[in-house]
């Protein structure tokens, strides 16, 4: 049995790791601290909460002493960190709160992790720390994708905070010895993601016909995971991972993002064909009025030093550990948009 303090626990993949983990491991008990910024929501963990293996505590990852206090009370073993400013546009527009919170927030962690777990009661323990694969930087098409030796080239403030908190992760391994595992995941997309991020944007933008802003000529390469198979990756590397060792997480698939944009207004439109009932909830989605998603799509100016091609290749974890991707992206597509589709 383990006691797991998962931090960013009400944002989008912590949320559905909370879900994921109580589901698969029903014996464990999950605590999550997460300060609440705009991307994190309480509600997102109500059904959760309903369990007594779970705890919910809002609280800020730069607070060493409660993170202390936490690991002490609740007997905590393993920390999964997914913590963080996420969004790129945001880092662009504003760098310091991506600094203080993942790189002094993650420094703040695996302070109050060494301390109590290496300094005042040594045990064995796991710090697994998730970031992503924008850290490599940006491919060309036909380049080879990532790999955990690729030389690290973040382009991007949100990619250099993360890439600085890679950096401390293996530094208190190197140094201190503490029990390390790190994961750098391609683009997540499933329930629960906040409205910014490329599908849930185009999806709910869809819903409520508002336009569909598209980067530049929309011809960025990213290569999407559902969110569940990214936990499963999670949970191979915390039950079975090498400590100290960095994995790769992908679902070896890349998509444009106007093919994705289009691809989703085709899905809503055919569903909306289907069931009737969605143009009483829907009244200002275009296939609602007999039009058709895609009169949405409006090209907008590129994002500054935007990455053309991020691709993960996640042989490590896959020959290592035994990973497969359970989702393919029309069935995990298909899951997400139902989610969409039935949220209130
Ligand atoms: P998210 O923005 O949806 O959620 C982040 C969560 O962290 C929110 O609940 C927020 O309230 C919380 N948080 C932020 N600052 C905090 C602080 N100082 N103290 C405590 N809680 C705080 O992010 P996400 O998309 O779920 O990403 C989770 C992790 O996965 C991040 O580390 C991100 O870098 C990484 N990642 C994301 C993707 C992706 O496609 N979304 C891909 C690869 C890696």
């Amino acid at each position: 049995m383990k006691n797991l303090l998962v931090t960013g626990g009400a944002g989008f993949i912590g949320t559905n790791f909370v879900y994921y983990w109580l589901n698969k491991y029903p014996e464990d008990h999950l605590v999550v601290l997460d300060a609440l910024t705009y991307a994190g929501k309480k509600e997102n963990l109500t059904k959760a909460q309903k369990k007594i293996e779970f705890e919910f505590i809002h609280g800020n990852i730069l607070d060493q002493s409660l993170v202390e206090s936490l690991i002490k009370n609740h007997g905590i073993d393993t920390i999964v960190h997914f913590a963080a400013e996420s969004h790129v546009d945001r880092s662009i527009k504003g760098p310091d709160e991506f600094i203080s919170t993942n790189v002094v927030g993650t420094h703040t962690l695996l302070k109050a992790a060494k301390k109590i777990w290496l300094d005042q009661s040594p045990q064995d323990h796991r710090f697994h720390h998730i970031s992503t694969d924008e850290v490599y930087g940006s491919l060309k098409i036909g380049d080879p994708a990532f790999t955990e030796t690729t030389a690290y080239e973040p382009n991007s403030p949100y990619a250099a905070s993360k890439a600085g908190s890679d950096h401390l992760v293996r530094a208190y391994h190197e140094t201190y010895g503490l029990q390390v595992t790190i994961s750098n995941c391609s683009n997540n997309y499933g329930p629960y993601q906040f409205p910014e991020k490329l599908i849930p944007l185009i999806t709910t933008n869809i819903l409520n016909g508002k336009p569909l802003p598209v980067y530049g000529d929309g011809k960025q390469i990213r290569d999407w995971l559902y969110v569940d198979d990214h936990n499963l990756g999670v949970d191979l590397i915390l039950t079975g991972g090498k400590v100290g060792e960095t994995y790769n997480i992908g679902g070896n698939n890349e998509w444009t993002n106007i093919k994705i944009v289009h691809l989703i207004c085709e899905l809503i439109h055919k569903q909306f064909l289907k069931d009737k009932k969605l143009i009483q909830k829907f009244p200002d989605c275009p296939s609602s009025k007999g039009s058709h998603p895609e009169t949405l799509i409006t090209h907008v100016t590129d994002r500054l030093g935007h990455d053309r091609r991020y691709a993960i290749n996640a042989d490590k974890i896959s020959s290592n550990l035994g990973y497969s991707p359970e989702e393919s992206f029309d069935t995990g597509l298909t899951k997400t948009l139902k989610w969409f589709l039935e949220k209130d």
